[in-house]
């Protein structure tokens, strides 16, 4: 790594400088001034939830990791979005996302790497030239290249960035005729509020929260973070599973992009949802808490004994876990398929429940076994 610091971006400075200082000066000031109506804060949330969601689930679940697809009105819709969210074309997004995926936590490589501290990974890669993507004219994005709808934003992002960011609150000004607070709140408040809100994904979602999957790179769960950034919080599941669409995998976790995408998809302007099977999921949470307990009984007199008890016990529950989720897909399948014989169906049903009980049993005793060390 080059000890000289590379060229300063200046636009982008400008950019993220003079939005910041008209949403921490401007605003308030206007609002104690002169003060803002219900339109104000209607449009606010309309114009920030599109930002967020068509970087959400545009440029990031359906575009760098195609974990579904979409009609071409909402690759249209969100292609807008994301200029809107002034967060560069499709393409270069995209290239820059499947690169930190690749290379997450690597100093040189991954391009808005956590290991370099929560400045450079929020925001500081963008502030000077650092040239963290190598990738020539988007070659890890081929796929992206089919899709017109992506080469077109690409090839038109300045106008669409300008029209959306300074001719649509204008066009809302003259609207509601007043075209200085609607440039201030759906201007420059937006998209601070836009921009930040992303960032802390790469900078928060990799410092702060749990690692109930995997810590062998360093993205976190954070149902906090997840509030302001559309489900983008639960940062450990997708770094470890991110050809899945959800982030939030249970009902009660909050996703709003998960679903956005599961309602279009019941309305058809979805198909091809991917999901990642419950072993897997069950296996990696199971696997993390052998390491985490692991390093919790390092030091005591009877370690050795403990992990082989603790190898021994996890082996067991991955067996369990295995037989119920296949025996489980059987009785899926033949519900589509509607077994005829009542014999056999009353065998596979058989065959389901003392699976699940074995492998809740198991399951207990390895959370048991684990919990005896914390
Ligand atoms: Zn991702
Ligand atoms: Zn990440």
């Amino acid at each position: 790594m080059s000890h000289t610091k590379p060229p300063i971006i200046w636009l982008n400075v400008f950019i993220f400088l003079s939005s910041f200082l008209i949403a921490c000066v401007f605003v308030p000031w206007f609002g104690l001034t002169k003060g803002f109506g219900a339109e104000h804060l209607i449009w606010l949330v309309i114009s920030f939830s599109f930002c967020n969601l068509s970087i959400t689930a545009g440029y990031h679940r359906l575009w760098s990791h195609k974990t579904y697809e979409a009609h071409w009105s909402i690759r249209l819709i969100f292609a807008i979005g994301g200029a809107f969210a002034l967060q560069n074309s499709v393409l270069h997004w995209s290239s820059d996302h499947r690169i930190h995926h690749k290379h997450v936590d690597h100093i040189d490589k991954d391009p808005y790497a956590a290991t370099r501290g929560f400045w450079f990974s929020h925001i500081g890669w963008m502030l000077r030239n650092y040239e963290t993507n190598p990738i020539k004219e988007y070659s890890n994005c081929r796929d992206l290249k089919r899709d017109s709808i992506v080469i077109w934003q690409h090839k038109n992002y300045l106008w669409l960035a300008l029209a959306t960011n300074l001719g649509f609150p204008m066009l809302l000004g003259l609207i509601y005729d007043d075209i200085l607070s609607m440039f201030l709140v759906v201007g420059a408040f937006r998209l601070v509020l836009s921009h930040h809100s992303t960032f802390f994904i790469n900078s928060l979602a990799h410092i702060w929260g749990s690692q109930p999957y995997t810590d062998k790179n360093s993205a976190r769960d954070n149902t906090l973070l997840s509030i302001f950034t559309f489900g983008e919080g639960y940062h450990n599941y997708h770094h470890i599973f991110e050809n899945d669409y959800r982030n939030g995998i249970y009902w009660w976790q909050y996703d709003p992009t998960k679903w956005l995408i599961k309602t279009m998809s019941w309305l058809g302007l979805a198909n091809k949802l991917k999901v990642t099977s419950k072993f897997k999921i069950e296996k990696a949470k199971a696997e993390q808490l052998l390491i985490n307990t692991k390093k919790k009984v390092m030091q005591l007199p009877n370690s050795e004994s403990i992990q082989n008890t603790l190898n021994t016990e996890l082996e067991a529950l991955i067996e369990k876990m295995r037989e119920f989720y296949d025996v489980r897909r059987e009785v899926l399948s033949i519900k589509a398929k509607d077994l005829n014989s009542k014999y056999e169906r009353s065998i596979l049903e058989l065959k389901y429940r003392v699976a699940k009980k074995e492998f809740v049993v198991q399951k207990k005793n390895w959370q048991k076994l684990n919990l005896q060390y914390t």
